[in-house]
């Protein structure tokens, strides 16, 4: 293919022969050109119409001591407001999100997020709420955080919950302790593994190896679940707790979950599950029912705050009754008497504050509106629709590539692109790669660990079915192109504003100043 055909304008309707129907890629922006706002810059223009000041004014060097103060001006674009508008709206268009375009990065949840929601938590009384302000002045806040936690308990199946935890990595930590105070409290605090299946999310081992545990790796099945052998075989009365995502990071469901449990509570341990991504199960099942004692939850992945830029995220933790004695101060309660609720410090046994005030508050209010919004039958809905849209794609995505654990899936599916390797030598990271040009985000790649060549796809539930068939006419697309153009695959992407970067150099060496003259 041409590079001229790579960016043939938008076709309507009606498809040619052999037409893929991958349709057109997103128009080319070219590489990255000089900021226009330096082009631009004129000594003097400005865009700013402050008056002139009706104080007096002290010169800066009465103000800074001389050694401090700058010898040279700062080299800093004098434009107008419009071009300053342009460059930061053109800046913004570079972006990728899940507002411009399809984002099937499994693991991670990239569903769309209701604006309502954001309309919600910007109202003043929330957002204007200072966190010293009194009980008495703060009592819809208050309603809204214990209705959450209420929320948030049913549908994990839970007792009780803390709504600290800034994001789903602090969330397992919380939960960590929280086991290990449980265990201190039995004189049981001599046990020091938690287990984590060799499928796992990275954040478990190092949740565990940071709050001073050992971490024992329990290897998957053929099925993709845990070993129950291998299980057996680690499990002893100096395991603390087994961390588990159910469905796992394969995006399958682990029929033996009570089996699991059983055998964790028969040697002391307790069981923690990792429900960042909880868009398979809502309304469907519930960690309480599997046997789990501790989950988090992310709010920010299952329950409608936008992620994706670095936070802010919430992961809040519900345990069963025994543990509720540690959940950390303060926990919001209701007076029975005088329907007022209160934050409750009175907590003895609790491990200690996870967090500054009560939390991400504003991610708390965007999750209430989602739940209320919804409701029960639309949160189920929700998992319905995850899992069916993961399926379609899946079971067309498997002509074209190897699909290592053929079972239904839940919310998201892992690919291998084994076989496009062995034949072409096309890489996962060449179909991730390629898949920008089509102006759709790359899925999760290398993870999990146990897949080789893995792509880990999610295509969650907000997405058409429209938008499902380009995503699969588009993979169906590259794999194609793997057999007759690798090479096209190899030197992709082709259209976006920086061509295929050096991993490396970029995570240890980031350029994240533009500075005029080019030196970064
Ligand atoms: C995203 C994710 C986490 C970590 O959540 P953060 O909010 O990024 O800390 C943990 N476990 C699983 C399975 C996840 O997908």
């Amino acid at each position: 293919m041409t590079d001229a055909a790579n960016r043939r304008p938008p076709t309507a309707g009606g498809q040619e022969a052999g037409d893929t129907g991958a349709g057109p890629e997103m128009p080319g922006t070219g590489p990255v050109p000089e900021p226009l706002i330096f082009t631009y810059s004129r000594p003097g223009r400005g865009g700013a119409g402050l008056p002139e000041p009706d104080v007096p004014v002290r010169p800066v060097e009465e103000l800074v001591p001389a050694e401090l103060l700058r010898r040279e001006p700062p080299v800093l674009p004098e434009v107008a407001e419009v071009d300053l508008v342009r460059h930061y709206t053109r800046l913004s268009q570079m972006n990728y999100a899940v507002d411009t375009a399809f984002y099937p990065l499994g693991s991670c949840t990239m569903k769309y997020n209701p604006k309502v929601n954001e309309y919600v938590a910007g109202l003043p009384g929330f957002s204007r709420l200072h966190p010293y302000v009194p009980d008495e002045l703060a009592q819809g806040a208050l309603r809204l955080m214990y209705d959450l936690e209420r929320a948030l308990c049913e549908i994990g199946g839970m007792a009780r919950a803390t709504l600290q935890p800034a994001a789903g990595a602090h969330g397992e930590l919380t939960g960590i302790l929280l086991i290990r105070a449980y265990h201190e409290s039995r004189g049981e605090g001599h046990r020091y593994k938690v287990i984590v299946p060799d499928s796992a999310h990275g954040t478990n081992p190092a949740t565990a190896a940071m709050a001073g545990y050992k971490v024992v790796e329990v290897a998957s099945d053929e099925r993709g679940g845990v070993d129950l052998a291998e299980l057996e075989r680690v499990l002893d009365d100096e395991v603390a707790a087994l961390m588990l995502t159910n469905p796992n990071t394969l995006g399958l469901f682990d029929e033996n979950i009570h089996r699991i449990a059983e055998m964790v509570h028969q040697a002391g341990g307790l069981l923690y599950y990792d429900g960042a991504n909880a868009n398979a199960i809502l309304g469907i099942s519930r960690p309480g029912d599997m046997g789990f004692d501790v989950v988090h939850f992310n709010l920010h992945k299952t329950f409608s705050t936008p992620h994706g830029g670095g936070g802010p995220g919430s992961g809040p933790v519900g345990v069963t009754e025994k543990l509720v004695p540690f959940l950390p101060a303060p926990l919001v309660e209701r007076d029975p008497e005088t329907g007022r609720y209160y934050l409750d410090e009175n907590r003895p046994q609790a491990i200690g504050r996870m967090r500054s005030f009560y939390g991400n508050f504003a991610v708390l209010v965007r999750a209430y509106a989602y739940i209320r919004a919804l409701g029960p039958e639309g949160l189920r809905r929700v998992s319905e629709d995850a899992v069916l849209n993961a399926n379609y794609v899946m079971r067309q995505l498997a002509e074209y590539f190897r699909l290592p654990y053929d079972r239904v899936c839940k919310h998201e599916f892992v690919l291998s692109a084994s076989n496009l390797r062995e034949r072409t030598g096309v890489r996962a990271l060449d179909v991730a790669k390629r898949l920008l040009d089509f102006g759709i985000h790359a899925p999760t790649i290398y993870f999990p660990l146990i897949v080789e060549e893995a792509l880990m796809i999610e295509p969650t539930e907000t997405e058409s079915k429209e938008t499902l068939d380009r995503f699969v006419a588009v993979m169906k697309r590259i794999a194609e192109e793997a057999e007759r153009q690798p090479e096209l695959l190899k030197e992709a992407p082709h259209n976006t504003p920086v061509r295929r970067l050096d991993e490396a150099a970029a995570a240890r060496r980031p350029v994240l100043r533009w500075r005029p003259g080019g030196a970064s």
